[in-house]
């Protein structure tokens, strides 16, 4: 996660950088799959979730030594996630139980649509630090991405449930071709809600994500997109408005804020932001983040559900993520092993080598160059004998993409 107004705050109150990458004990953030079950049915889910009772998902025991055992490792930060997570049937006695563990910080992450009545009580009992809600788009937009009409409606009362409760809240808006041109009227519901904090995901590639690939916003948008919302950061940022931004699924957000950044500021400035940008170091996949999935496999992020590094049903997260596994290990690798595009980056220190798992889909090799990435060569200091990267083609069904080859 690229957090936009952090780093812009380095702008008018600059501080000392921090490195956060050692050579090792960096503690993940972990985002939990608590079940793949949901009400809702959207288009860029990674999770390929519905309505359904799906087999084999943790049991109530399971998940309560999960919760155990991420205590013991002091992991930053918890967020619990699904499919739906209210969906799941003991979600509120794990979310009690976390709490009673006193997890440094507690996050939902939730479509919204339950956030009523006692529900969205309970979730204020236990205090969670922060709650993210998705809305992808205008009412009858989000509804038909989202899969469920009536949705916006629904998780907008689910935000306003929670701001009436003093809970910290954000917005989720993930960006696509048909959708771009909405961000405007999200950032606006934000500043009318008082929502604290607004995440832009860009689409990644995984379940039907991966299936809808062909939606993925052109670079130009995706570059206008970043354009208003460096703009309206900035703007906060002067007024001392309150409203957060942040960026996930596309690190290159990160090389384009600094371009920015050195085209407007003086070199001092421009300096002392990519040092924090690069103690930061772009993309976390399996070092800073970790997931676990309904079923209680680990995976080095939400979207490597086609790599496992094995299951907390036989043996504990901890030791999973401590042990010998070869592709974390290569993530956690700085330079990461990249090829193409990303391969001959100047600015890989920054972005991390992106999202990976772009790369895989479309080509099958994990280190090849991030389609999404919409930097030119010439920005970002590539030689142009490079070309000008692997091409998204639409998804047209498994077996016309190409096998995927780990390790
Ligand atoms: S070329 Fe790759 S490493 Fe460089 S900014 Fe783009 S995605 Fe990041």
């Amino acid at each position: 996660m690229f957090r936009l107004s952090q780093y812009m705050q380095q702008l008018k109150t600059p501080t000392p950088v921090r490195v956060r990458r050692g050579s090792g004990g960096v503690k993940p953030v972990v985002i939990w799959n608590m079940t793949r079950r949901c009400n809702l049915k959207c288009r860029h889910c990674y999770t390929t979730s519905a309505d359904v009772q799906f087999p084999g998902e943790l049991s109530h025991d399971q998940a309560m030594g999960v919760l155990d055992d991420l205590n013991d490792f002091k992991i930053p930060a918890l967020i619990l996630s699904g499919g739906e997570p209210l969906s799941r049937f003991d979600f509120f006695d794990l979310a009690k139980r976390a709490r009673e563990l006193d997890f440094r910080y507690l996050a939902l992450s939730t479509n919204g649509t339950k956030l009523t009545g006692d529900a969205v009580a309970k979730v204020a009992d236990l205090n969670f630090d922060y709650v993210g809600i998705s809305i992808d788009g205008v009412k009858d937009f989000n509804d038909w991405f989202r899969g469920q009409e009536g949705a916006y409606d629904e998780a907008l009362h689910g935000i306003r449930e929670c701001k009436k409760r003093g809970i910290k809240v954000g917005l989720r808006f993930t960006i696509t071709e048909d959708s771009a041109h909405m961000l405007d009227d999200m950032l606006d519901l934000c500043d009318a809600e008082g929502v604290d904090k607004f995440y832009l995901s860009h689409l990644v590639y995984a379940g039907r994500g991966d299936k809808h690939r062909g939606d993925d916003t052109e670079h130009k948008r995706t570059r206008k997109a970043m354009d208003t919302l460096i703009q309206r950061g900035w703007d906060a940022i002067q007024n001392d408005k309150p409203l957060e931004l942040v960026t996930g699924n596309n690190d290159a957000d990160a090389v384009y804020f600094l371009k920015w950044v050195q085209e407007n500021f003086s070199a001092e400035q421009a300096a002392q932001v990519q040092s924090h940008l690069e103690a930061w170091g772009g993309n976390s996949s399996g070092l800073g983040v970790a997931n676990i999935d309904p079923l209680g496999r680990v995976h080095p992020d939400t979207y490597w559900s086609d790599y496992t590094i094995g299951n907390v049903k036989s043996t504990p997260f901890t030791q999973l993520w401590t042990g010998d596994d070869p592709m974390l290990a290569t993530l956690r690798q700085r330079p990461r092993p990249l090829k193409g595009r990303c391969g001959e980056c100047t600015f890989k220190d920054v972005c991390g080598g992106n999202t990976r798992i772009r790369a895989l889909q479309v080509t099958g090799d994990p280190w090849a160059e991030d389609p999404a990435c919409y930097m030119s060569n010439q920005e970002v200091g590539i030689d142009e004998h490079v070309g000008d990267g692997v091409v998204v083609t639409p998804f047209r069904g498994k077996r016309h993409d190409p096998k995927h080859q780990f390790l």
